[in-house]
């Protein structure tokens, strides 16, 4: 069930600070995310790539879908036709892939490179190193289709307030660093249900927000 009053909490709270709120609508019905649509919203977030390409079928063409999973390149052609940003891409054989279906499809599609921030070992993404590689290849040979416009991290799961701030804030420093390209500022995408404060005063400029909006999922997911 969609909490309509914690959606309008949470948008008034963000709105002041400019911050674009990803509604994460992960095994949701199509109808739940029709009621934070009705109410304005249009910037939903899908980690599977059958169910977002389902909804998207089904649901108005002008909701900006965010996929925020961890893309594999053989489904990459399924998604970038018609999405508006992907969040997690950490490898250049993806963004090249990424790259190859845009041109196909005449798009430019803007990504977000996913920085490893946390302690856990299962997280996926880059490390500070390695997107520094990643950068200069990219500078070195520009992938045309791609728009680079930011990073996307996720904080450690922990009750500790001090380890997650630590972790954003270094996503924050790493983010600085980088002259990310298109017309807007950067995006910097971190923060969830339950540490998006603390990412919002560390500096993120989008969350991705789910069981605070939608309550708490079921296993998957
Ligand atoms: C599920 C998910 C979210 C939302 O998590 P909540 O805790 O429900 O807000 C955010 N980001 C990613 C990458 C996710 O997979």
């Amino acid at each position: 069930m969609v909490n309509k009053d914690a959606y309008i909490r949470l948008r008034d709270e963000l709105l002041p600070h400019g911050v674009t709120l990803v509604a994460v609508s992960k095994t949701r019905p199509a109808e739940e995310i029709m009621e934070l649509y009705n109410l304005g919203h249009r910037d939903f977030g899908e980690n599977y790539v059958q169910e977002l390409c389902a909804k998207a079928a089904e649901l108005p063409p002008d909701i900006r879908w965010h996929y925020i999973g961890h893309l594999q390149t053989n489904k990459v052609k399924l998604i970038v036709p018609f999405v508006q940003l992907i969040h997690g891409v950490d490898s250049l054989k993806l963004l090249k892939e990424i790259d190859k279906q845009a041109a196909r499809t005449g798009r430019t599609v803007d990504c977000l490179l996913q920085v490893f921030i946390a302690q856990e070992e299962t997280k996926f993404g880059l490390d500070e190193k390695e997107l520094e590689e990643l950068w200069k290849t990219l500078e070195t040979a520009p992938l045309p289709h791609i728009c680079v416009r930011g990073l996307m991290g996720m904080a450690s799961f922990t009750e500790d307030p001090g380890t997650v701030r630590s972790e954003f804030s270094r996503l924050r420093a790493i983010f600085q660093k980088y002259p990310f390209s298109g017309a807007e500022p950067g995006i910097l995408s971190m923060g969830m249900s339950n540490d998006y404060r603390v990412a919002v005063e560390e500096g993120s400029t989008l969350v991705r927000v789910g069981s605070l909006l939608f309550g708490a999922r079921e296993k998957k997911g």
